[in-house]
């Protein structure tokens, strides 16, 4: 009897029983197992099935991802789709018993269950059973990236060329018996769903069926693809729409009338009806959302704070920029605050700390109220060349005196992390020297859960090692980064992993060494890190891997890996070209400045032209940034003379940050 006959009887045989074998994913040829005694976790033998996945008769939406990513999961690494039942069945040979399954208890009791925090999960094997089982929703799905996990595999970016899957005609797990839970609460790269749970990251957004583990309202969409972001909420608890018409006084006054801009302006913090109406909304998305953890309320981005003179009479006088309205802002987050109180006493509210309100106030009277949360963001001023305890780094000296400050008012700290600069333009970012010590560092000051920007607009190839490496140090703190590392470069790069390890560890001890402090911001900071030599050794680097590989997705990777660095080669080299005119005089200085704005206007059409070459890497978006624009009409107008009378350095003009 052929396989597909063995599934459409054992089918209708379960269909009368009342009990139906879950739909298989991806239409995979599952068959039932034959009967029989097999060893003790032995899940696939010389490319046969001796295991079936098992759910819950009414499984959970979680239940059901869970299993039906394992079951792929194992297909891709052995050719062989594990059958996947209810729990309702008699089945033959051994099981994978995925959450509360009628099973489940026989292997992990009750009591130990509910001791199981709600992203916490046991994975344990016992006799012909694996359990995989959460304490809540997520958890589970978490347990079966504990079986990838012990059976190598890997999912270093989203997407194909991302995933490191062994492939093995065998599936054998011995003694797993492991209780594990996650070091942050908040954990948050990116918004894939398949990738963040296989990593066992929390804020995943996208997926209207699966609430979030950690769940945070309101979020901010922001472009075209999909982004969200963690900061600048205020629009969407104060939408225009429905206030603007009858309240005006409820926005910033800017040049003597109330602002409509809503992307830039504020809020008018000293009309006490603002923060009633703000508190109003986050307490419609508390009864909304009943298990929401954190509640969310920042200024939007940039200027427009409101000029009226009450809102000026918060201010404190004589302050450095970054606490200019430090005090108006947290006087408008108190209100909220307080309000809110009195529906939900113990509802946190997620603050921003940020540009001219990252300090909180000088004068100490003004207090954060208890249910307050922050999120710091880890922004322009500071460093990522070097950790946050680095004593030698003085932007980090300050950026850790910033924490410490805000641990006076809350110990419920967040941090909004640059583990992707948008402002570095998808050049390669290599901080993992620095996450390295920061994230373990982090949990030991007792910080809640960290942010980071990520993958903006699809270009991941410059810096997805990061948010990998992120990802894991959140799930644990402890973990081995050197041994990630050593792994990494084996599954990712194959044949090709010296060479390969050479061109990653060559940029991060660039960045690490070049002296100085680095907050992003390519057109005025790359030529540190990507100078003539160091791209040298680059495109040395790519050519021996190149030369080395012979796994047709090695050679992808490295074709990836190949353009992001002939784009970075060519941007950089701009860059550098600028900052050298600078110096220069006479014919050399319009030689240097012509150049740069030819290989500059050359990798934006090419850009343009050839999107699948840069994909990942580069974007129209990208090349074509108001302050990318800027730089090349600075450049220019010095060659039509508009700016000869200039002083040198306004070549240089600091660039925008977008
Ligand atoms: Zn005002
Ligand atoms: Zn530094």
């Amino acid at each position: 009897m052929g396989k597909l006959h063995v599934f459409i009887l054992f089918f209708l045989m379960i269909t009368l029983a009342d009990c139906v074998v879950a739909e298989n994913c991806q239409g995979y040829d599952a068959v039932p197992v034959v009967p029989g005694k097999y060893p003790e976790g032995l899940l696939i033998d010389n490319g046969v099935a001796l295991a079936t996945i098992v759910v819950p008769k009414d499984a959970s939406f979680a239940e059901d991802y869970a299993a039906k990513d394992l079951q792929k999961v194992l297909y891709k690494m052995t050719g062989v789709a594990l059958p996947i039942a209810n729990d309702c069945n008699e089945l033959n040979g051994n099981r994978i018993l995925i959450g509360s399954t009628q099973q489940t208890d026989s292997v992990v009791s009750p009591t130990e269950r509910a001791n199981l925090g709600k992203e916490d999960y046991l994975a344990r094997l016992s006799g012909r059973d694996i359990v995989l089982v959460g304490g809540g929703y997520y958890g589970t799905i978490y347990a079966c990236a504990e079986i990838y996990e012990l059976l190598g595999a890997r999912w270093y970016m989203s997407g194909e060329l991302g995933e490191c899957i062994p492939k093995l005609d065998t599936v054998r797990i011995n003694n797993l018996d492991v209780r594990r839970s996650p070091s942050f609460k908040m954990r948050w790269i990116g918004g894939n769903l398949n990738w963040s749970m296989r990593n066992r990251l929390n804020c995943v957004q996208n997926n209207p069926e699966m609430p979030p583990a950690f769940t945070i309202k309101p979020v901010q969409q922001i472009w075209d693809d999909g982004y969200i972001g963690l900061f600048h909420t205020q629009q969407d608890l104060l939408p225009d729409e429905q206030y603007f018409a009858n309240h005006p006084e409820y926005y910033a006054l800017v040049d003597g009338k109330r602002s409509t801009n809503i992307n830039l302006r504020k809020l008018c913090n000293s009309n006490p009806a603002v923060a009633i109406e703000v508190a109003k909304n986050l307490a419609k998305l508390v009864r909304e959302n009943p298990n929401i953890d954190l509640l969310n309320f920042s200024p939007t981005d940039g200027w427009e704070h409101c000029e009226c003179e009450q809102c000026r009479k918060l201010d404190e006088p004589n302050v450095p920029q970054d606490r200019r309205y430090s005090r108006r802002q947290m006087i408008l987050y108190n209100r909220v605050a307080e309000e809110l109180e009195k529906q939900f006493p113990d509802q946190k509210i997620l603050i921003g700390a940020y540009h001219i309100y990252a300090w909180p106030p000088k004068d100490t009277s003004v207090k954060a109220h208890k249910n307050l949360a922050v999120v710091i963001c880890h922004y322009e001023d500071y460093c990522l060349a070097h950790p946050t305890n680095d004593p030698s780094c003085p932007p980090n000296k300050r950026y850790l005196e910033l924490i410490r400050q805000w641990q006076k008012h809350t110990s419920n700290i967040f941090l909004y992390e640059y583990y992707a600069k948008g402002n570095w333009r998808g050049l390669p970012w290599p901080i993992v020297h620095t996450i390295e010590k920061d994230i373990p560092f982090y949990h030991s000051i007792n910080i809640a859960g960290l942010y980071t920007q990520w993958d903006f607009s699809g270009l991941i190839w410059g810096n997805f090692l990061d948010g990998y490496v992120a990802a894991k140090l959140l799930w644990d703190h402890t973990a081995d980064v050197q041994e990630i590392l050593d792994e990494f470069y084996k599954k990712f790069y194959g044949r090709a992993a010296v060479p390969m390890r050479r061109w990653h560890e060559t940029l991060e001890k660039q960045l690490a060494n070049c002296g100085v402090h680095m907050p992003g911001n390519a057109p005025r900071n790359a030529h540190y890190i990507f100078t003539e030599k160091v791209m040298k050794n680059l495109k040395q680097c790519i050519k021996k891997a190149v030369s080395l590989a012979n796994d047709d997705i090695v050679k992808r990777r490295l074709e990836r890996m190949a353009a992001l660095t002939e784009y970075t080669d060519k941007l950089a080299n701009v860059f550098r070209l600028r900052k050298q005119a600078v110096k220069l005089e006479g014919q050399e200085k319009i030689k240097a400045l012509e150049k740069a704005i030819h290989i500059f206007e050359e990798l934006q059409r090419d850009v343009d032209k050839n999107p699948g070459h840069y994909e990942g890497i580069s974007s129209h978006i990208t090349m074509h940034t108001r302050s990318m624009q800027r730089m090349v009409d600075q450049m220019k107008k010095y060659l039509v003379g508009k700016q000869l009378e200039q002083k040198k350095d306004s070549l240089l003009a600091d660039e925008e940050i977008d």
